[in-house]
């Protein structure tokens, strides 16, 4: 949507994900090659296929080489994307199928197109985390197309000054390696609060806007302030105004890295700031966090990789390790397989399903599967004994009450608490009759969001519907919440809505007793509760009720609660 700001220049909004204020120029990240660079290059003209052979080498080692580089400064996970991504650009089977493509009379750049994409094919049909691999595949083709031609490979440039990140959208290993330095906010064209972009610069700690409509018009060098709180991006605003807001946001990030917790209102009202991890090693890092527990364990992170059901044991020694994490610090809240839609693991999901994120995913799988959830219940159930630590199971993509019963009373026969996930619409709407049947409800708003808006929360092009903040979405949240406040049962969220801090806010006016969030947004949303009472939350939560849109939504919110 483009709006006229009071100096007229025209303005840009989108769907806030990150809040923060930042101000710089923008720097534009490329996402494809030149059509008239590629026309001009045509076949190429080389001699034979061996100086075609060469050309792709050479290419190949400088697109291996610039990932090898960034990975070098990077760490953690984003290491680990770029050096994969250094070896599928030297591996030999890729370079093998280039040059039989060669050799069977295509051109240079259809050979390198087919070779990738007979290696599309080949890890799209071996699921799980290969597949995940099938967006830096076709990144690694653009490089070398690019490379191929003479062109500067596409992608996100690294701006010599810090700067305002503009794209149309962004794969993973564009994100691996961003320095928050000298990117000092996201702001993308397409994509959701659930946009790999929107996960990335919330680890960060980077303000991002994504859903910003005409955003590639913007050139690049523009100055630009982005608030990532409204959604509001400003080209060329007043300078000395942009940096005083810019330095009243700092102080009041600076100010959020203080909260230590536990979480409470700022008259006492006790809200648990909890974690969602998905193994060992997050949980590990999460304990750091001034989180009082875990509210969303995603088991099912655990297998991606996995062709074969882990036994029992093996379960349970995943399992113990992010129990123990958590053993002194609170209780842990594990939630079964969730496979299948856009998590498919290879032993459990079904193939070939004509639409999954309506199939057979979730609990469902252990309809025509009952072993599935048995054995996982009893490694949960093994670990819990095996730490003592505190633990709860809850069950995602839960759609009756029968289920939600037949679930509690497996669950309860192995002595641990039972709760179900809030995420299809008729799990909220009958909130109360599942309070009835479990000790607990977390709700899911990514899905819940997704599920109420008919809205895939993977459609880059959906940013305006795949949005929590959307009034239907917030009437779900506040029946299933306003269930638990009178059955006396806890109701937690556990989806990125509990990341915002304005709707965390909002969230515990409408009841909800739990947040959890990646632990890098415990902090922010922890001060901002502790900032705020009770009532003003009410009263944010009715007006968030009220609002005709999300935007509209937020700005009430914002006001009530600035
Ligand atoms: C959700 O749907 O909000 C949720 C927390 O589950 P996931 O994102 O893992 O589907
Ligand atoms: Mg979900």
């Amino acid at each position: 949507m483009v709006t006229d700001s009071p100096s007229s220049v025209p303005e840009l909004r989108g769907t806030p994900v990150v809040p923060g204020v930042a101000y710089g120029p923008a720097v534009v990240a490329r996402g494809e090659v030149s059509a008239e660079a590629v026309a001009a290059f045509g076949d190429g003209g080389y001699a034979d296929d061996e100086g075609a052979l060469a050309a792709f080498d050479a290419a190949a080692a400088e697109v291996a080489d610039g990932f090898a580089t960034k990975a070098e400064s990077a760490t953690g996970a984003a290491a680990e994307v770029l050096g994969a991504s250094a070896g599928l650009a030297r591996d030999r089977g890729l370079r093998g199928a280039v040059r039989k493509n060669l050799r069977g009379g295509s051109p240079l750049l259809v050979a390198v197109h087919d070779a990738v994409e007979q290696f599309v094919g080949t890890f799209t049909k071996m699921g799980g985390l290969m597949a995940e691999r099938v967006t830096d595949l076709r990144d690694i083709e653009k490089r070398l197309v690019a490379r191929i031609v003479g062109e500067p490979e596409p992608g996100v440039p690294t701006p010599s000054e810090p700067s305002v990140l503009v794209a149309e959208d962004l794969a993973p290993a564009d994100t691996a390696g961003l320095d928050p330095a000298v990117v000092v906010a996201l702001v993308t064209e397409r994509g959701g609060p659930t946009s790999h972009t929107a996960i990335i610069a919330r680890q960060l700690g980077i303000p991002c806007v994504v859903g910003v409509a005409d955003l590639l018009a913007v050139e690049a060098g523009t100055l630009l302030l982005v608030d990532g709180t409204t959604g509001l991006l400003t080209p060329d605003p007043d300078a000395d105004e942009a940096r005083r807001l810019v330095a009243d946001d700092a102080e009041r990030r600076a100010a959020l890295e203080t909260w230590s917790g536990p979480g409470a209102t700022a008259d006492g009202l006790a809200v648990k700031v909890l974690a969602n991890v998905a193994d060992g090693e997050s949980a590990r890092s999460a304990a750091t966090a001034p989180v009082e527990g875990v509210g969303l364990f995603r088991t099912e992170l655990c297998f991606l990789n996995r062709s074969e059901e882990p036994s029992v044991d093996e379960q349970a020694a995943i399992y113990t390790e992010v129990l123990a994490a958590f053993g002194d610090v609170g209780h842990v809240v594990v939630r079964t397989l969730d496979a299948g839609s856009d998590k498919p693991v290879a032993f459990a999901t079904l193939a070939g399903e004509e639409n999954p994120a309506l199939g057979v995913r979730g609990l469902r799988l252990s309809f025509g599967n009952p072993g599935l959830l048995s054995r996982q219940l009893d490694a949960i159930a093994a670990a819990a004994r095996a730490t003592g630590t505190e633990t709860w199971v809850m069950a995602p993509m839960v759609a009756t009450v029968a289920e939600a019963a037949d679930f509690a009373s497996a669950v309860r026969s192995r002595g641990l608490k039972a709760g179900v996930m809030v995420e299809v619409p008729s799990a909220a709407l009958l909130a109360h009759r599942m309070l009835e049947v479990v000790d607990f409800l977390s709700i899911g708003t990514n899905d819940l969001t997704q599920y109420t808006m008919a809205a895939d929360r993977m459609a880059t092009d959906l940013a305006h519907l795949t949005d929590p903040w959307q009034p239907a979405v917030l009437q779900l949240v506040a029946i299933t919440a306003e269930a638990g406040r009178q059955a006396g049962k806890p109701v937690g969220v556990c989806g990125e809505a509990a990341a915002d801090p304005l709707l965390a806010c909002a969230l515990v006016g409408m009841g909800v007793t739990s947040l959890s969030m990646a632990a890098a947004a415990a902090r922010p949303v922890g001060a901002r509760l502790a900032s705020v009472t009770h009532d003003q939350c009410e009263e944010a939560a009715e007006a968030a009720l009220a609002a005709a849109d999300p935007a509209a939504a937020r700005a009430a919110v914002l006001a009530l609660l600035s």
